[in-house]
């Protein structure tokens, strides 16, 4: 393994669930939910695959029904236009965007200023690309129960070196979701220094509490230096199916485009006719989708303090991080590893998401996409353990 690489080991999903299914605890772990998505959306991609739509290798850019679907969704949801023929590529996944732009977009030493912190693949990313993270930390606040980013901290990271900042929101692990003020600053900042954002949405239609996902590209300067990523994975509970998307000017995905269709060229052919459909589905959708995942992160987050954990409220995504000092413990890492022994269940400690892993050391990170019998027992379980 090179050295670009080898720091970064297995990557925690995997080893946690292993180790859950190795003990037959409940997997709070890693984020898919244990419910499949609507049932007509699983149908159009039974259909396609009989009618043999997209078993061969699909366009580059995708089949142009799901390039038209994400260009009608980012319109109607936020305002915002992007021609399909042109600024708009599906990719395996967000997982393959997030690879792709930073291949497409970095030259070797470039910063990337990263939230921290921040979903594994990034780091590993960067790396591959040849640049340098630079991690800006969001730090907890008790008061609010929630984490915040620092503007000055981030002001203060950009160098001459700078090439982008790597954004997430709703952000994962912490359930942060930036405010406007949060990011009409980081549009300024980028404007002001000529930085390109590559901004995770994947989480855009989880947002609880009456806060407001707002897409990056929508201010003022940000659409021509925006590359925005979105998931089918997690806006349609298919995350076998690895269906994501990007959307930007014609620039930045052609260039975006020249480092995928190295990496796979193509995927996914018959989901993306599935994804298409389910693009369109009415708001009803979107909004009892993301009802039911607040109700179920207030069961988890409820079960969790009963437990004894401090719990940070997220107020976007279908992640809860909890702090174990409560517990008597102040070392993530072998709780987690501890964790289905003592209680029969599987968390994230969050330290793998940090450069600095001492500011995440006793933070650990439960799913709740999960049924909501599952997520009764696992708070059972982990009440019994502890309190
Ligand atoms: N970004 C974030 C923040 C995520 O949480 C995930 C999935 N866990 C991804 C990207 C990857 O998405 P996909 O499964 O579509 O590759
Ligand atoms: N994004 C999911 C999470 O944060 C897992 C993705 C993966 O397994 N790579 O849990």
């Amino acid at each position: 393994l090179n050295r670009r690489l080898a720091e970064f080991g297995t990557t925690i999903f995997a080893e946690m669930s292993a180790l859950a299914a190795s003990t037959g605890s409940i997997n709070l772990g890693q984020g898919f939910p244990d419910t499949d998505g609507p049932a007509e959306v699983r149908e159009a991609a039974v259909r396609a695959l009989r009618e043999g739509r997209g078993n061969q290798y699909p366009p580059g850019l995708g089949i142009p029904e799901l390039r038209t679907a994400i260009a009608e969704h980012q319109l109607r949801r936020y305002g915002l236009e992007f021609d399909p023929d042109r600024e708009v590529l599906a990719t395996a996944g967000a997982t393959e965007a997030i690879a792709a732009s930073l291949l497409a977009l970095l030259e070797p030493g470039d910063e990337v200023i990263a939230l921290e912190p921040y979903y594994d693949s990034y780091a590993a990313c960067i790396a591959m690309a040849g640049g340098r993270r630079v991690p800006v930390t969001l730090r907890p606040d008790r008061a609010t129960a929630s984490y915040r980013l620092d503007l000055d901290e981030l002001r203060a990271a950009v160098t001459d070196r700078t090439r982008l900042i790597l954004l997430n929101t709703p952000h994962n692990p912490t359930g942060t979701v930036l405010t406007r003020a949060e990011l009409a600053a980081i549009a300024e900042l980028a404007c002001e220094r000529d930085l390109l954002v590559v901004t995770d949405e994947v989480y855009e239609h989880l947002v609880y509490d009456g806060a407001e996902h707002l897409p990056l590209a929508t201010f003022p300067g940000m659409r021509d230096r925006t590359v925005t990523i979105g998931s089918a994975g997690k806006t349609f509970s298919f995350t076998g199916w690895k269906v994501g998307w990007v959307t930007g000017t014609a620039e930045l995905v052609t260039a975006v485009r020249s480092a995928k269709q190295f990496l796979t060229y193509v995927a996914s052919g018959p989901f993306q006719y599935a994804v298409a459909e389910a693009l369109r589905l009415p708001d009803a959708y979107f909004t009892a989708f993301r009802d039911d995942l607040r109700d179920k992160r207030d069961l988890l987050s409820a079960g969790l303090a009963d437990a004894g954990f401090t719990v940070f409220r997220p107020t976007g995504t279908y992640f809860v991080t909890a702090d174990i000092r409560p517990l008597g413990e102040s070392d993530g890492l072998s709780f987690c590893r501890a964790l289905p022994e003592r209680a029969g269940v599987v968390a994230i400690p969050n330290a793998v998401f940090y450069d600095h892993r001492e500011a995440g050391a006793p933070y650990v990170r439960f799913a709740f996409c999960k049924r909501i019998e599952v997520l009764a027992d696992a708070a059972e379980r982990l009440r019994k353990a502890f309190a």
